[in-house]
């Protein structure tokens, strides 16, 4: 079905729904009539009321959500005062009925917002997949040249300028898909961003730019996000960042669709989001009772949670603060949905721990837009927050998910993967010695040495302290030991430097992997028993699981 007729079927189902709300306003109209209602029938009124002009406005029955809102008011004003219903005030509400009754009776489907939406809807798709050009602008022969071929590597077609003039003139020809742009040039300090925005204008659309730049100052990365900078990376630039970030910009890496959790008592509605945000390449799961957030927090895991705020059991923002008392959803995004215009209200529920105020009715591209931009930026401080400081390695969580990953891989396509433990030999040594930061170097220096030897398809990580584990994926115990003794050769003969004296270091490194230990646990536990074995016959060796068990 395509998104229009999804999007019909969501406004026919609802209009089918309004006769018995209309039924549910009249019964209370009868109570109220006879004098016998409650504050509670009130309150519920107001709530009926209130949610057929919402979700109304939304499927764009505008004469039917006109009406509701007016009658809100006045539900609003008797509410708010504590009025006693007097006969004007009944004849008032009796006269609202009667329009929404006629409204409702009279709405004809015409699918004129739905083609509406489905226009803005198709532009988020895109068909392409050629190969990407990327324009590389640098001043330095010898940085143009590596990168150029660098980047080549991984699949992208470069064009290198060493001007700003030539970068100019091939843009105004045939732009690229991304520019990778250096700042300083012989023309000025900021040179490269301003030849960037200049070349904006002449773009049919925003081209993404990566700047690389030996600036790091607030002004100089302020202009380049003017300038549509995606990214700034300093120099010396690391070439595995600046791909991601080439590979993230063009979408050439698969990026895994957002999970969006919509929670709202409105069955039509939920679904009315869901039909959107999944026609904008995101995966939804909806709720209709806020009661049962917290399982489906659990099993779908969402990046980003679409939340009305008005609901029958709890309200939305009570809700939001519950939720981020959990310790694992403290950061999670949540983006309201109310057709409240009270501003006082909405700083309330912000307060409460929500992002975003939505107002209903939503637009289709508003609602897309602004859930992916959350979403996103959710991803990226979770990939951070993955992330060691020091070393930029993976941190523990992150390499014990890596390894399940690998081990769940390897026995779904009856492979093979190994898992490797490093400690620093006598390192407390080297701190003592030479002092923490000093240490510190020369952590970062075996990271950066892992990095380079290993394959981008091997996860490497910081486990702790001066420990390091590498998950190898599709490679068995004795390549990866093999690979390992390579590195921890190259490792010996690096020389640090500590305030005038030289010395060397060593590590020592236990390997164990699938199939010959099924789970992460016993894989853990064995590579741990091969370092300390490793640690025991002399240090500065790597030692495989299975020489352990042979031995004992
Ligand atoms: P071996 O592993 O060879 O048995 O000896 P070791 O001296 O390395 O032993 P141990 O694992 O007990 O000591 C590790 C030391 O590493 C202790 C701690 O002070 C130091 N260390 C841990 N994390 C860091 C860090 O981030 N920076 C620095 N400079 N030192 C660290
Ligand atoms: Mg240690
Ligand atoms: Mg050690």
């Amino acid at each position: 079905m395509s998104v229009r007729d999804k999007l019909k079927a969501l406004r026919e189902s609802y209009i089918k729904t309004l006769p018995a709300k209309l039924n549910d306003v009249n019964n209370i109209y009868s109570k109220i009539k006879d004098a016998c209602h409650s504050d509670a029938d009130m309150a519920n009124l107001h709530r009926l009321v209130h949610s057929i002009a919402g979700t109304s406005a939304s499927f764009g029955f505008k004469e039917i959500a006109d009406n509701a809102r007016q009658f809100e008011q006045l539900l609003k004003g008797i509410i708010e005062n504590n009025k006693p219903i007097d006969f004007t005030a009944l004849a008032e509400i009796r006269e609202y009925i009667v329009l929404l009754e006629h409204h409702i009776n009279n709405t004809k489907i015409v699918d004129a917002d739905a083609v509406k939406s489905h226009a803005v809807l198709s532009a988020h798709s895109s068909d392409e997949n050629s190969v990407k050009k990327v324009f590389l602008v640098e001043d330095d022969p010898h940085l143009l040249q590596t990168l150029e071929s660098q980047i080549s590597h991984f699949g992208y077609k470069v064009m290198p300028f060493d001007n700003i003039d030539d970068f100019k003139m091939a843009a105004l020809k045939e732009p690229p898909d991304v520019i990778v742009m250096d700042i300083i040039f012989k023309e000025g300090e900021v040179a490269g961003i301003e030849a960037v925005s200049e070349m904006q204008r002449y773009f049919q659309k925003r081209i993404p730019v990566v700047f690389i730049s030996a600036r790091s100052d607030i002004f100089a990365r302020i202009e380049a996000v003017q300038a549509g900078g995606e990214a700034y990376l300093t120099k010396p630039v690391k070439i595995d960042s600046l791909i991601e970030r080439l590979d993230i910009l063009i979408a050439r890496k698969e990026i895994k669709p957002y999970r969006i959790l919509i929670i709202d008592d409105e069955v039509e509605l939920a679904q009315y989001y869901a039909a959107i945000l999944e026609e904008g390449g995101m995966d939804t799961k909806i709720l209709n009772n806020p009661l049962n957030a917290f399982d489906a927090l659990s099993e779908f895991n969402p990046d980003l949670i679409l939340m009305d705020k008005y609901m029958p059991q709890y309200n939305g923002d009570i809700l939001a603060k519950a939720i981020r008392q959990m310790d694992d959803y403290f950061s999670i995004p949540i983006v309201f949905l109310s057709t409240e215009t009270d501003i006082d209200k909405q700083m309330n529920a912000m307060r409460m721990g929500g992002d975003d105020f939505l107002a209903k009715p939503v637009n289709p591209e508003i609602l897309i837009s602004s859930v992916s931009i959350r979403a996103d930026r959710m991803r990226i401080i979770r990939s951070f927050m993955g992330k060691d400081s020091l070393t930029g390695l993976l941190n523990h969580t992150m390499i014990k998910e890596g390894l399940d990953a690998a081990i769940d891989r390897a026995r779904r396509q009856k492979g093979v993967m190994a898992f490797a433990m490093i400690d620093i030999d006598k390192f407390k040594s080297v701190n003592d010695t030479y002092g923490h930061l000093i240490g510190d170097r020369v952590i970062v220096s075996l990271s950066g040495l892992l990095q380079h030897r290993l394959r981008r398809t091997d996860i490497v990580g910081r486990y702790g302290g001066e420990e390091f584990a590498i998950v190898f994926s599709d490679t068995d115990v004795d390549n990866a030991m093999r690979i390992l003794d390579e590195i921890r050769t190259a490792f010996s003969k690096i020389k640090h430097q500590a305030n005038g004296s030289e010395f060397y270091c060593t590590f020592s490194a236990g390997i164990a992997g699938y199939p010959a230990y099924d789970n992460a646990v016993d894989i853990c536990s064995a590579a741990d028993k091969a370092l300390y074995e490793a640690k025991h016959s002399g240090r500065n060796k790597v030692i495989k699981a299975s020489e352990v068990e042979w031995k004992s």
